[in-house]
């Protein structure tokens, strides 16, 4: 384009954002939540146990105290679906973000069953890999407790494992890395067994390196059937480093995201090591709540089919998304993005230096957008362009009204980078 058609688009567009900030819009793509229709899904949890119905299938009095691995049959269904098998999973209560943070508190404090001191007391910080873009949650637990993060690219097959191996090999204060095997947040995209085989493999200067295998997205396909989890802790061991992986997972998105059962599955001597901690705060978790979890699902099957019914309200809010995308910003190659075939996001790139005001000129027309830089460490997406959407919440119709506005602000943006440039 010439500069001169490049200000008529510009002017067009404005016309067209103008529009879009009279129209006094309250539209929210923020954060990955399950839609209302969705929670519904779950109903009949609400009335389970139900009354006199308190006792798990192996006789535990589920009203009580202890028990602190949780419950032998949710454990089997969830070690199915998360690839860990019914005897290296515990169930907790009802965030998988909590354990991630109290296994990162307890190493600290503590250090791990392979740590030579805690991990607080090494020389020095010490360092997570975080592949980007990615949750932003994550990044929160590591930046509190005063890790350094280092960003790895995050590839269509996983984490840029030659970068990783690097890194892990060669620096002892390299402690940690997170990943999230399956439908990745935000991107999408699902490790290969290869990059899988990779990441276990490789050999670390710290003893007690770990990955937190957070498979969050495990089952929740847009397509008809799931990816088989790998099984992560049989290649782990077979490759020589049995204590290396933390699987995590929950219910959070198949059930109720504030009243689910969270997963940590481990090898037997991570799982004592982490039980042993875990028991100075809690003498056992909700069990009520897995008994009802378990008795709404009944096994792995009963989860599958529930699952696809998420798919049926999802898929066509993914597909919108994706068409609007492709109508409103395919031609003029300002920007590309995934098409993620499970997960809850949409990775949207825009060029370089137009994601913050892209973000800021949605939230002028009053579309909340996730922040700018949310899905890198620190805040700080180094080339300004990468923009986490998350379709699932609003209601179809709001969310083509707001999708329609991002691509009207990612355009401007784009038309004044230009412009600027010139
Ligand atoms: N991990 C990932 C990758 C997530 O996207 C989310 C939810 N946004 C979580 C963990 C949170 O899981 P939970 O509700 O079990 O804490």
């Amino acid at each position: 384009m010439s500069a001169d058609q490049l200000l008529q688009t510009q002017a067009d567009l404005r016309k067209r954002y103008d529009a879009l900030c009279a129209a006094g819009l309250k539209l929210d793509l923020t954060r990955g939540k399950p839609a209302p229709d969705q929670l519904d899904l779950s109903e009949p949890l609400l009335s389970l146990p139900g009354p006199g119905h308190y006792l798990s299938s192996d006789g535990t009095d589920c009203r009580n105290y202890g028990g602190i691995k949780g419950l032998p049959g949710i454990r089997a269904i969830f070690g199915e679906l998360l690839g860990t098998g019914p005897d290296r999973i515990i169930a907790q209560n009802n965030a998988s973000l909590q354990i991630m943070h109290d296994l990162t508190v307890f190493a600290l404090l503590r250090g791990t069953p392979d740590s030579e001191r805690p991990w607080a007391q090494h020389d020095g910080p010490i360092k997570f890999l975080c592949p980007v873009p990615g949750y932003d949650r994550h990044f929160a637990i590591a930046e509190k407790y005063g890790i350094e993060m280092i960003n790895v690219p995050m590839n269509p097959d996983g984490p840029d494992v030659a970068r990783c191996a690097e890194l892990v090999a060669t620096d002892p204060a390299v402690k940690g890395m997170w990943v999230v095997p399956t439908y990745s947040n935000p991107t999408g995209y699902t490790v290969s067994e290869q990059v899988a085989r990779e990441l276990v493999a490789m050999p670390a200067a710290a003893p007690d390196f770990r990955i937190y295998w957070d498979n969050a997205y495990a089952v929740h396909t847009l397509i008809e059937t799931a990816p088989e989890p790998l099984p992560i802790l049989d290649l782990a061991a077979e490759a020589g480093n049995p204590n290396r992986v933390y699987v995590l997972g929950s219910t959070s998105k198949i059930t109720f995201a504030g009243a689910g059962v969270a997963f940590l599955g481990s090898s037997q001597e991570n799982l004592d090591w982490y039980c042993k901690q875990a028991s100075i705060a809690t003498i056992g978790p909700d069990k009520l709540n897995q008994l009802r979890h378990l008795q709404f699902f009944r096994d792995a099957d009963g989860v599958r089919v529930h699952m696809a019914r998420h798919r049926e309200l999802l898929a066509p809010k993914f597909k919108l998304v994706l068409d609007i995308l492709e109508d409103r910003l395919a031609a003029s190659k300002i920007a590309n993005w995934t098409q993620p075939e499970g997960g809850y996001f949409i990775s949207l790139n825009v060029i370089d230096g137009t994601a913050a005001r892209t973000v800021e000129l949605a939230k002028e027309a009053g579309i909340a957008l996730t922040a700018a830089g949310a899905t890198f460490p620190y805040k700080n997406d180094p080339d300004d362009q990468n923009i986490r959407l998350a379709p699932t919440f609003p209601p179809i119709d709001e969310l083509a009204t707001a999708m329609d506005g991002v691509a009207t602000c990612a355009l401007l943006a784009a038309t004044e980078k230009l412009l600027d440039r010139d």
